[in-house]
């Protein structure tokens, strides 16, 4: 009998194993040039989870000479799939995607570690918790032939910062396409994804697809959700017929429905990996936070498409919490202790969640909030 078909996954449907695929290839034979920039092997300090390393794992486990078990594993689950290790890639090889088939594969084999599968077993809850955490704000908000502008706010900031939802569609109703609709009884399906489920994640894609169907522009603030529904859903065959925008491109507009606000000093901008790597949306953000905040923005040393991950990606901070944490440390690291009130300012509620953990001392804020505050 082969080693994967074992008796605790006999009869279950397991994704074929066709071979290594180039990317696992080029990366178990590569000499690690990427291996400094990684996140998560700075803070854990083990060449298992280098970029190297978790490809190489992945290599081994296709060709069957490693056991495919939980212990095995494992490490494809060590990646924050921020995409600073392709910054650095002669071969343009993308990790976060070969390690995501590699998630798939075990996941089907049922080896996929605890706090992934409650990832899994959890979504229709966490589903219903965001539908009821914006049900207020729903009301009157519904999608109609009228409809020309939507917020999908994804489920974090539904569950964790309600408020932040709220005050998007304060932001977008000043703009020129009326009264935004609430598109919140989805989740984009990503967490399924990150956890290994594909099928899941795709008939969470083909949820939303039907959900945003017909409706000229729709605004997703959270990267993670918009880079899912720009690419992510592309890639797996499900394609949205709406515009997709990110909060800072829809605001560039009508900036002059903002006044100043002052954070007693220039805010430092944290590139969220998924709006600027993934999505190459360096700029937006940019302008408006210059725009709206008195003092300006300043730069971190590794900004734009050099910056440092938050530790807040994939399903690292469910699998390894205490790297996520790390990582959120070492990003701020560079930036020292803050004088008096100093603050940084990101795009993305899983940035803003993972830096204001850190416990530095720092400020951290969504643009969101700042964009509310700023309303003229
Ligand atoms: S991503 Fe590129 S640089 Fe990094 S290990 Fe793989 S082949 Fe080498
Ligand atoms: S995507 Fe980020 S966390 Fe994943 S291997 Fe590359 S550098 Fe490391």
């Amino acid at each position: 009998m082969s080693i994967w078909r074992t008796a605790r996954n006999r009869g279950k449907s397991e994704t074929p194993r066709t071979g290594p695929t180039k990317a696992q290839t080029y990366c178990a034979y590569c000499p690690k040039l990427c291996r400094f920039v990684c996140p998560v092997s700075a803070v854990q300090a083990r060449e298992t989870v280098t970029p190297w390393g978790k490809q190489t794992v992945l290599h081994e486990l296709v060709r069957q000479t490693l056991p495919l078990d939980e212990s095995a594993a494992l490490p494809l689950w060590a990646c924050l799939e921020c995409h600073g290790c392709r910054t650095y890639c002669d071969h343009g090889i993308e990790v976060p995607a070969s390690l995501r088939a590699g998630r798939v594969l075990a996941w089907s084999h049922q080896v996929a570690p605890k706090p992934a599968a409650a990832l899994v077993h959890g979504f229709s809850e966490r589903q219903r918790r965001m539908q009821l955490n914006v049900a207020a704000l729903a009301a009157g908000r519904a999608v109609s032939a009228e409809t020309k502008l939507a917020l999908f706010p994804g489920c974090k900031a539904c569950i964790d910062r309600p408020r932040e939802v709220a005050a998007a569609l304060r932001v977008l109703d000043v703009g020129p396409n009326g009264r935004a609709a609430l598109v919140a009884d989805y989740c984009c399906g990503l967490p399924l994804l990150q956890a290994g489920d594909r099928d899941g994640f795709l008939a969470a894609a083909r949820r939303v697809r039907r959900a945003l169907s017909g409706i000229p522009f729709t605004v997703v603030p959270d990267p993670g959700c918009l880079h899912a529904l720009r690419v992510l859903y592309v890639e797996a065959g499900v394609t949205i017929d709406t515009r997709l925008l990110h909060l800072s491109e829809a605001v560039l507009p009508v900036l002059g429905r903002f006044r100043k606000l002052s954070l007693g000093g220039p805010a430092f901008y944290h590139d969220p990996c998924h709006l600027g790597r993934d999505l190459g949306i360096y700029d937006a953000p940019r302008d408006v936070l210059s725009r709206v905040l008195g003092e300006g923005i300043e730069e971190f040393p590794r900004n734009r498409e050099k910056a440092d991950c938050c530790g807040g990606g994939g399903a690292v901070p469910e699998v390894y919490p205490d790297t996520a944490v790390a990582v959120a440390r070492r990003r701020l690291e560079p930036l020292g202790q803050p004088e008096g009130t100093r603050t940084v300012v990101t795009a993305c509620p899983s940035c803003r969640e993972m830096l204001a953990s850190a416990g530095s001392g720092w400020q951290v804020k969504d643009m969101i909030e700042l964009l509310d505050e700023a309303l003229l």
